[in-house]
């Protein structure tokens, strides 16, 4: 803001949600709607996000015992750690990451083990995650579409990964929050959904990145009982419950059509190759991606001597008027990469044209 940049850094859309949403959460509060709701969540909200789960990833869920809603998948993953997690237990999370995972595992004393995924196009290297497996191991994230690099995990991929989870007893942390954000022939597969997964994966989903309403922190778990018990217990004391009159409105949404689901994807594919293609001509090495809403760049090119990616990050938003992210931000692991950037691209149209043309100016 002190710059005038353009920012493409932090992920939000521009674009809100739907209108009946907002008409449902405004007139529920008039409706009454303002105390304490049950600490699980409303039951409206709890059979929606069963009858989703089954509708698009074919898993089926009981309301009643293996739903929770929670305070967006921020807090969904915090209970998870804290409820789930020993001191010492080990939880197998791809580098990069989603940053809030790495304080919350390790506030509830876990040892991150990082198995980092290989560029260009972030695949799992699975030997090095079968390898990453120890008898202290308890636990694997998953986060796909993934944040931040785009990717969509593959069916193979899912599939070994869930190989390992039968073999040595794990669970499976899912962090689907951009699952309708997928375009460009890929599909977005649950690893849940796959064959003795659902009996010990825990699957997040999130209002603010299905409805593009981030700032309502809506999020819902879905999970066998015994994982959601020790879950449900941590998020009894962070926060008891949510906001009813918002936990009706995203009960509405979830029941929508797959139309509007089907249609989020290719309004995204459309913005990302407009900025794609921009930023090939301009000389960034773009890495494929097919989902959620962030593309990442290499910008080798532009480094000066001794420049990373914070600092070019640094200099694009002071200089250039357009913000990202250093990627490097993102790992756990030592010697991260140092020349990649993450772009976000839920903007309106002129907006990305303005930072094409802050690029095209400054670069
Ligand atoms: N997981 C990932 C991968 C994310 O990108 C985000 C968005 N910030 C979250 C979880 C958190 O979602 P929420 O805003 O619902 O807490
Ligand atoms: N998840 C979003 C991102 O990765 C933003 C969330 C936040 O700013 N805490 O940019």
């Amino acid at each position: 803001m002190e710059h005038g940049s353009v920012n493409l850094g932090q992920g939000f859309p521009d674009a809100e949600g739907p209108e009946t949403m907002k008409s449902i959460a405004s007139s529920a509060m008039y409706d009454f709607h303002n105390q304490y709701p049950s600490l699980l969540g409303v039951p409206e909200l709890r059979q929606a996000v069963a009858r989703h789960s089954e509708a698009n990833q074919g898993i089926p869920v009981d309301w009643a015992t293996e739903t929770l809603v929670t305070v967006g998948a921020t807090e969904g993953l915090a209970a998870a750690f804290l409820g789930l997690i020993n001191p010492g237990d080990e939880v197998i999370m791809f580098d990069p990451m989603y940053d809030s995972y790495v304080s919350m595992a390790r506030r509830s004393g876990a040892v991150i083990v990082p198995v980092r995924l290989r560029l260009p196009d972030f695949s799992v290297p699975l030997d090095e995650l079968a390898a990453a497996v120890t008898p202290a191991t308890k636990m694997i994230m998953v986060n796909t579409p993934h944040n931040p690099s785009g990717k969509v995990f593959t069916v193979a991929e899912l599939e070994a990964i869930a190989a390992l989870c039968v073999k040595h007893d794990l669970i499976a942390l899912c962090d689907e929050v951009y699952e309708h954000l997928v375009f460009g022939g890929a599909r977005h597969v649950s690893l849940r959904s796959l064959p003795d997964m659902a009996e010990r994966a825990v699957r997040l989903g999130s209002a603010g990145k299905t409805f593009s309403f981030t700032a309502w922190k809506v999020g819902w778990m879905t999970g066998p009982s015994r994982l959601l018990a020790p879950i449900v217990k941590a998020h009894q004391f962070l926060v008891f419950t949510v906001p009813s009159s918002l936990q009706r409105a995203v009960a509405h949404g979830l029941d929508k059509e797959a139309d509007f689901y089907n249609s989020l994807g290719p309004s995204l594919e459309v913005k990302r190759r407009y900025l794609e293609s921009a930023l090939a001509e301009l000389g960034f090495g773009v890495l494929p991606a097919h989902g959620a809403y962030f593309l990442v760049a290499d910008v080798s090119k532009f480094l000066r001597p001794g420049e990373d990616d914070a600092a070019f990050a640094k200099r694009l938003t002071v200089e250039g008027g357009v913000t990202t992210i250093p990627v490097s931000g993102f790992y756990v692991g030592p010697a991260p990469p140092s020349h990649l950037v993450r772009f976000c691209y839920c903007k309106e149209d002129a907006k990305l044209q303005a930072a094409v043309a802050n690029l095209k100016a400054y670069l």
